[in-house]
């Protein structure tokens, strides 16, 4: 629950997208909201999906259109133990052009060295919106073993092996994008090398260094 309110918080989910997370002692199952816009989510709005993304329990309660991204990555990914959908428009600019989304400071190391692009309209025509489980299979492979993909003209998703560094690679993937966009209008851009990229990211995503920004995004939560 607060995984949703501090990524609504943080400008990374608006009206739309969504974050979840494993079931801790079901792994075929996931925890997500019934629809609705993250910043209003409250523990009595969260529903259980199985592995299809199919509804458990009777809740008659809508839920999200694009669950089927949340269960395309728990099936491909048995290490993931949290999934973020977002329309962040800091990263639509390098899901449109040839200009890759890579890291440039330490903290946006969290996202690996770099992020794919996967285009729905490559297999799916017109349909943009990821509904179907072929759809969440094709987006889950274009993540792959990383942590992200970029959704062409859409937004990205993110998978990681907890709900903290889900939403540590959402942020930090949405405030690079916006770093990056504002280095390259300035002129060329030292990135990150893979090395830097290894060791910041396992630094970065450590319980300690997760505690504190935990901590930081809680604090900033309206009262
Ligand atoms: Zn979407």
């Amino acid at each position: 629950m607060l995984a949703n309110r501090i990524l609504a918080n943080e400008g990374v989910l608006d009206a739309f997208g969504h974050v979840s997370a494993r079931h801790p002692s079901d792994p075929a199952r996931f925890i997500i909201s019934r629809s609705l816009s993250p910043g209003q989510v409250t523990v009595d709005d969260l529903q259980l999906l199985d592995a299809g993304g199919a509804r458990i329990g009777g809740d008659g309660r809508a839920s999200y259109a694009e669950v089927a991204i949340h269960a395309g990555l728990y099936r491909r990914r048995a290490d993931a133990m949290a999934v973020c959908h977002s329309h962040a428009s800091a990263v639509i600019p390098f899901s449109v052009t040839d200009m890759a989304l890579r890291p440039i400071t330490h903290i946006g190391a969290v996202m690996g060295p770099r992020v794919p692009v996967w285009d729905s309209a490559m297999k799916f025509g017109d349909r943009m919106l990821v509904t179907t489980a072929e759809q969440g299979d094709s987006l889950a492979e274009a993540v792959g073993d990383g942590s992200v993909a970029l959704m062409r003209g859409h937004g990205f998703a993110a998978a990681a092996q907890n709900l903290r560094a889900c939403v540590m690679i959402a942020i930090r993937v949405m405030q690079d994008a916006r770093h990056l966009s504002a280095a390259l209008s300035l002129g060329p851009v030292t990135y990150l090398s893979a090395a830097e990229v290894k060791l910041s990211r396992s630094l970065i995503l450590s319980p300690l260094s997760m505690d504190r920004a935990w901590g930081y995004w809680t604090s900033r939560l309206p009262r």
